[in-house]
């Protein structure tokens, strides 16, 4: 008999309300309303490897400081990173804290990107029907408002587009760009069946108020839109922009009311990761859009390190909850160029899943999920075809983008077996162990499908694993 536990922690709650960024030495005399003031975090905000190791000179070791000035020299992007953020890491342990990891690479830390990495993994530009625009669903498309962001994020899935560029790649221009606006609106007009309007970046808290104001109204002087939801990880970068930019906010609201009026949704996706980043400054910050009836959902990403554990993700989902968010997606992280030692494994997100579920709301509870690599979109987690986890290949279909194509993410090198990590050394296994997941995704679709009934529209029966026959007479359990 398992033992039945009630979780009465409540942890969650006890969020910090102190002056932490004064622990910054070149920031110790800075009082809460100038640190509130988003003009002082956007004038501050770091944004040369030279800052940040001038920040650092007297809190770290010299070993460290040597690792972050190495990690720049290799990191493939540069870096962002508001007072708020800085001023939240632990510099007394800086190599575990979770947001060193997210944003400061070291040089230590770095890992051979996976084999099967490619430049653009989600292939988003090839489902462009004009440039910054995504659309590779029937309803919703993605619109890439511009290309800056309030902070570069290590494992950023548009590494492609965002940052200025260095040395590995030119990057997709996407300024800020009025008539490259209108081709898009022009597109989304034209384009009856497109219900949802994903405006991201870049990231939209880089709009000024009159550009939301702009894109807001935009959209909906478009009949078919129904949904616009803008993405930022704004609120959890620099909180207090909710708190003092009134502009911004204020512009926001009134597309939304106006969203409202004509029964039209405009919210907010944001991203926050770790449960420390939601301070008693984000609860305030938040309070103002719940205030104001703006709803704000969360996407995470299973960063190794930060979130890659159950208690660890509990906290972050319960706190979201808590600061009226509602955690929607959880990714496992994409293959991105030079961040291999941020990702994690499929059956990590299997794990952390099974321990989320039931520990609050199940509509405050987030789905796991893979952006398929190639194009095949997200996926949640538990739906592959096969999963080898000697190799970490997991192998996905998307009905809804190409009913044919099979989709394949793989887990790091690294977290594999002996076995599996001898294979991928090897690059003349490389095509075998994808035709092998492919095959064996193929019959196990087979079988699987001999259960269902298309037409009848329901399962007839769950097949489990070794019992299957595949010319097993299933009209018989249909009564
Ligand atoms: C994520 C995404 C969307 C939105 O998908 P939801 O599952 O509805 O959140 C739309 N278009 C593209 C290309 C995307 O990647």
């Amino acid at each position: 008999m398992g033992k039945s536990k009630h979780d009465f922690d409540t942890s969650h709650r006890d969020l910090l309300n102190e002056p932490f960024w004064q622990r910054v030495p070149a920031w110790k005399d800075v009082d809460e309303e100038t640190f509130l003031d988003w003009t002082w975090q956007a004038k501050n905000t770091v944004t040369r490897p030279q800052q940040v190791l001038k920040l650092l000179e007297d809190i770290v070791t010299p070993e460290f400081l040597e690792d972050v000035r190495q990690g720049f020299r290799r990191a493939s992007m540069s870096v962002r990173v508001s007072p708020y953020v800085f001023g939240l890491i632990d510099w007394d342990q800086p190599y575990t804290d979770p947001l060193r990891i997210q944003f400061v690479p070291l040089a230590s830390r770095f890992t051979k990107d996976h084999p099967m990495l490619r430049f653009d993994s989600l292939c988003e530009q090839k489902d462009s029907p004009v440039p910054g625009l995504t659309h590779r669903y029937s309803d919703k498309a993605l619109f890439l408002a511009m290309d800056t962001c309030t902070v570069y994020c290590r494992y950023c899935t548009r590494s492609y587009a965002v940052g200025s560029d260095t040395e590995d790649y030119e990057k997709m221009q996407l300024r800020v760009n009025r008539e490259r606006w209108q081709v898009a609106f022009d597109y989304i007009r034209n384009t009856p069946y497109l219900e949802d309007i994903v405006i991201s970046g870049g990231d939209t808290y880089q709009l000024k108020a009159d550009q939301v104001t702009e894109i807001g109204h935009a959209l909906l002087d478009i009949p078919h839109i129904r949904r616009i939801r803008f993405a930022t990880k704004g609120p959890a970068i620099m909180p207090m922009k909710l708190l003092t930019d009134h502009d911004w906010v204020d512009a926001l609201t009134e597309v939304m009311e106006r969203g409202r009026k004509q029964n039209v949704e405009v919210c907010i996706h944001t991203h926050f990761n770790h449960p420390k980043e939601i301070t008693d400054i984000t609860r305030r910050a938040l309070g103002v859009l719940f205030e104001r009836g703006i709803t704000v959902r969360n996407q995470s990403v299973l960063v190794r390190g930060v979130n890659d554990s159950p208690e660890i993700m509990k906290q972050l989902v319960r706190r979201l909850a808590y600061v009226n968010v509602h955690p929607y997606y959880v990714y496992v992280h994409d293959l991105v160029k030079g961040a291999e030692d941020l990702r994690t494994t499929v059956a990590t997100a299997l794990a952390i899943e099974k321990v989320v579920r039931g520990s609050t709301a199940g509509f405050k509870t987030p789905t796991f999920v893979v952006d398929a690599p190639g194009g095949g979109g997200k996926r949640d987690a538990h739906s592959f075809e096969h999963y080898d986890r000697e190799t970490g290949v997991s192998v996905y279909r998307s009905p809804s983008v190409d009913a044919d194509q099979y989709y394949f993410y793989c887990d790091p090198v690294a977290l594999l077996p002996e076995s599996g990590q001898k294979r991928w050394a090897d690059p003349s296994q490389h095509d075998l162990i994808l035709k092998e997941a492919e095959e064996a995704a193929r019959s196990a679709q087979l079988k699987s499908e001999s259960f269902y009934r298309p037409g009848s529209g329901h399962l007839v029966r769950l097949p489990s694993a070794g019992e299957i026959e595949p010319d097993e007479d299933v009209t018989s359990h249909t009564g």
